[in-house]
């Protein structure tokens, strides 16, 4: 076996005990990496039911395939665990360097369980590990923890995974951080905090190797090439905050709230404009041709000094959808939020939700600890994430996401807390992307365009994006399966466009890799396993149909302006959608996996435990 060791360290910080789990190629071959793999050792090491803070979850990691070997974009690792934020499974990405270690120390995946007495730092070095007292570090920003810890250690090269404050204080939307990346969204840096782990140190010292360096060298210097070319110009002068003007113009850039649909200031605040007046410089993950982040610095006035490298969704959720048209504040608290380790897109949303409370009376000044939380308010907004990060005073309800938050505060709030299972929504406005509004509904980490990639249709104009209609099942569920692969192998979906054929280059490079056969059928099929693992995990912690829905507002508040004004989707229009997404899934009426497809999939452990049979699959919907 190449690139792969066959070997999941287990680590119990309770007890401070490790054990080494030996897997076979075929394992390997079934669930790959990253999300693939993050997933099956979160099914196989979470007992259904267990609560999310406590210290039968697991903390699962998993390493790219591809981590470290010469392959453009592909030095990351998947992250999972049951979310605190949805009950449900809380899969995650991240890349760059600390990838790279942990191949390197010779692990595929890591697994964290239990609850250490004391704060630790687990430091894994090859296969030695210690757990160190992480007291100095706690209150520390992400980037000052890992810096401090380099140094505390004496040793540049070691890499490291940690939490900030939100972490520590159980914010259920924590991140956990990187080299300036995050494995984020459904809150993996809680878990890591219920633990008590402050951060993961690795120092790995052996090669990684390929089974065709030559093949791989020479796939490697032709995916480079087209890297740079047309496809993912975008992302290389722009980047994603590029989207702006485009959703803008589409009537779907989230406004206040969700409230409105096309902002004012847009340009002040869209790609373009950041490049002329912000951006130092493109950025990219350690092994990455593209390089799509843009370093955007504030030289003058209240925010400066601040520097963040800020993506479209951290900008759409901390700026338009909180009011706020300029780009200093935003860039302010794109860094806070990474520094302080919480989701910067969940932070947004509920932000914003609060500020909507605020502006109707839901919420008083009083009851916002003197804030005056209207939209724009960039200063309240501040003191806001600073107040979630130590769950202080209204911050301690925030911190608990926007589902939670508003059904504690109740007053109809709860139709516009824009989250779908508890998970708050990205940076379109589906009332006028309908297809890709069923592809957030259905999602099994919750509504997300990273898992879905549904937006695709509607954006390129493959559907028509102002119909729910029967037929974009098998759409929404190629576009899942899609995404599941890239986030197994991992490959950063933005070198999606830069294959000839990327079923039959992707298995290949696999092959070269790793020496273990694959055919571009079994690595489509990777796809559909994968995305029947994750909801045969919601599924034992008690999903139901229901749970696949979308917030109030975009079932019934007509959109206000722009080429979708008077829009919205209807909640038939989405049953319709989710019963074909179902039904192309060849699961039954209610959203559950037969017994025959979890067996047909290589899943059959799983079928003995959640799988329906077919007859009373049948007896059911009858
Ligand atoms: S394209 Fe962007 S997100 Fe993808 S690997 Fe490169 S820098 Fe990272």
């Amino acid at each position: 076996m190449y690139s792969y060791t066959g070997k999941i360290l287990h680590i119990d910080v309770t007890n401070q005990k490790t054990h080494v789990q030996e897997v076979s190629a075929d394992w390997l071959k079934k669930y790959v990496g990253g999300v693939g793999m993050a997933a099956r050792l979160a099914y196989d090491n979470i007992p259904a039911g267990c609560d999310p803070l406590g210290p039968d979850n697991a903390l699962c990691f998993a390493c790219s395939v591809f981590a470290g070997t010469t392959m453009p974009v592909g030095t990351k690792h998947g992250v999972a665990s049951k979310s605190p934020l949805t009950g449900l499974i809380g899969d995650s990405l991240s890349g760059s360097h600390f990838s790279e270690m942990f191949r390197r120390a010779g692990w595929d995946g890591l697994v964290f369980k239990g609850q250490s007495p004391n704060w630790v730092i687990v430091f894994i070095d090859d296969d030695h590990v210690q757990f160190l007292d992480a007291t100095r570090f706690l209150g520390m920003g992400t980037t000052e923890t890992q810096q401090a810890i380099r140094e505390w250690l004496g040793d540049e090269n070691i890499r490291v995974s940690s939490i900030g404050p939100g972490g520590e204080n159980l914010v259920r939307y924590a991140t956990i951080d990187n080299d300036g990346r995050q494995a984020g969204r459904t809150g993996n840096g809680t878990v890591m905090g219920s633990k008590r782990i402050k951060a993961i140190a690795v120092r790995g010292t052996h090669p990684i190797t390929v089974a065709d360096p030559q093949g791989m060298m020479a796939e490697t210097l032709k995916l480079i090439k087209t890297s740079q070319g047309a496809s993912t110009q975008k992302y290389r002068i722009l980047g994603t905050p590029t989207n702006v003007l485009n959703m803008n113009k589409m009537g779907t850039l989230p406004t206040r709230n969700f409230s409105e649909t096309v902002f004012e200031h847009a340009e002040q605040v869209s790609g373009e404009y950041m490049k002329e007046h912000f951006t130092q410089k493109s950025v990219g993950c350690s092994g990455c041709s593209i390089a799509c982040e843009q370093w955007a610095a504030v030289k003058e006035g209240k925010y400066k000094g601040a520097i963040a490298g800020l993506d479209y969704e951290s900008l759409f959720a901390l700026g338009p959808n909180c009011g706020i048209g300029e780009l200093p504040p935003i860039i302010y608290l794109s860094r806070l939020c990474d520094d302080l380790g919480m989701d910067t897109m969940s932070t947004g949303v509920v932000v914003s939700w609060a500020m909507e409370c605020y502006e109707r009376g839901i919420l008083s000044k009083e009851e916002c600890d003197g804030l005056e939380l209207n939209f724009g308010n960039d200063e309240a907004a501040v003191a806001l994430v600073n107040k979630i990060a130590k769950r202080e005073g209204i911050g301690n309800l925030l911190a608990e996401g926007t589902k939670r938050a508003s059904e504690q505060v109740g007053k109809g709030s709860e139709h516009f807390a824009m989250q779908s299972k508890g998970l708050e929504l990205p940076g379109y406005d589906v009332r006028g992307m309908k297809t890709f509004a069923a592809g957030l509904a259905v999602g099994t980490r919750g509504s997300c365009h990273n898992r879905s990639l549904a937006y695709e249709l509607d954006v390129k104009g493959v559907v028509d994006r102002f119909k729910g209609e029967a037929g974009r099942g098998p759409l929404m569920k190629e576009k899942e399966e899609f995404a599941a692969v890239f986030d197994s192998l991992v490959l950063c979906k933005f070198l999606r466009n830069c294959f000839d054929d990327f079923w039959q280059d992707a298995a290949r490079i696999y092959t070269m890799t790793t020496g273990i056969e694959m055919t571009p059928q079994e690595l489509e099929q990777l796809g559909e396993r994968v995305c029947n693992l994750k909801k045969a995990f919601n599924i034992r912690e008690g999903w139901t149909k229901e749970d696949d829905w979308l917030p109030g507002r975009v079932l019934g508040d007509p959109m206000p302006s722009g080429p979708g004004k008077g829009v919205f989707v209807t909640p038939d229009e989405l049953r319709v959608m989710i019963d074909d997404y179902y039904a192309a899934r060849g699961w039954t009426s209610d959203g559950l996996i037969p017994r025959s497809k979890l067996v047909e999939l290589g899943l059959e452990d799983i079928a003995d435990e959640i799988g329906v049979d077919e007859p009373m699959a049948a007896a059911k919907e009858a």
